[in-house]
């Protein structure tokens, strides 16, 4: 059994993809894009371990409250066995919908061991390294040569372009999650991005 290493848990999200999803965030990214804005995501040390299949398990008794998971990272795909045990086990044992960020391509993804299986597993894929240069500030993408890639047919582009760009979240303690886009010019939000996190997470609680 492998353990996923996360950066990040958001259990109700509105702003990384349609509906209120699970958010997860991996952690560890080597892609070095510039400019990326969430830096803590990118070391390979451990931060909070999670078996997938407790993952799932937690997934299959708040399903009825959620539209679906959305794994950003860090790179999920950094963490291939891991991410593919998480997600066939969400398509295994829930009705829930997957929508995956990456750094890498399509068919940079295609190219990889675990690549095509991942794709397969996945409704939405947003793909593409960050460009800050041409940074976005609305949508689900961080810049303009990312591409949304629809993988099956569960969601319309549409149904993708309108999600909010960002979203504050205040936990039952006071403590405040931010996640999603900063506006251009803003400069580095303190909190975190599209590319990609939170910046405050919720311990893991089974
Ligand atoms: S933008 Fe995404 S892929 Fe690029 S360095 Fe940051 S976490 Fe990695």
């Amino acid at each position: 059994m492998s353990v996923v290493n996360l950066h990040a848990v958001l259990p109700r999200s509105c702003a990384n993809g349609p509906g209120t999803r699970f958010a997860v965030w991996f952690q560890g990214c080597s892609l070095g894009c510039p400019g990326c804005f969430n830096p803590e995501t990118h070391p390979f040390e451990p931060r909070i371990p999670v078996p997938p299949g407790e993952l799932v398990a937690r997934l299959e008794r708040e399903q009825d409250r959620l539209e679906g998971i959305t794994v950003s990272g860090g790179e999920p795909l950094q963490q291939a066995e891991a991410l593919v045990e998480l997600v066939s086990g969400v398509r295994a044992r829930t009705a829930l919908s997957v929508v995956l960020f990456s750094g890498y391509s399509l068919a940079e993804i295609e190219a990889m061991r675990f690549g095509p299986v991942v794709l397969g597993l996945v409704d939405v894929l947003i793909a593409g390294r960050y460009i800050h240069s041409r940074r976005l500030g609305s949508g689900l993408r961080g810049s303009a040569n990312q591409r949304i890639h629809l993988l099956t047919g569960r969601y319309s582009l549409p149904d993708i372009e309108s999600c909010p760009s960002a979203e504050v979240v205040v936990g039952p303690d006071g403590t405040l999650t931010v996640s999603g886009i900063a506006p251009p010019g803003q400069g580095r939000v303190t909190t975190t991005g599209r590319e990609k996190a939170a910046s405050r997470t919720e311990t893991w609680t089974r």
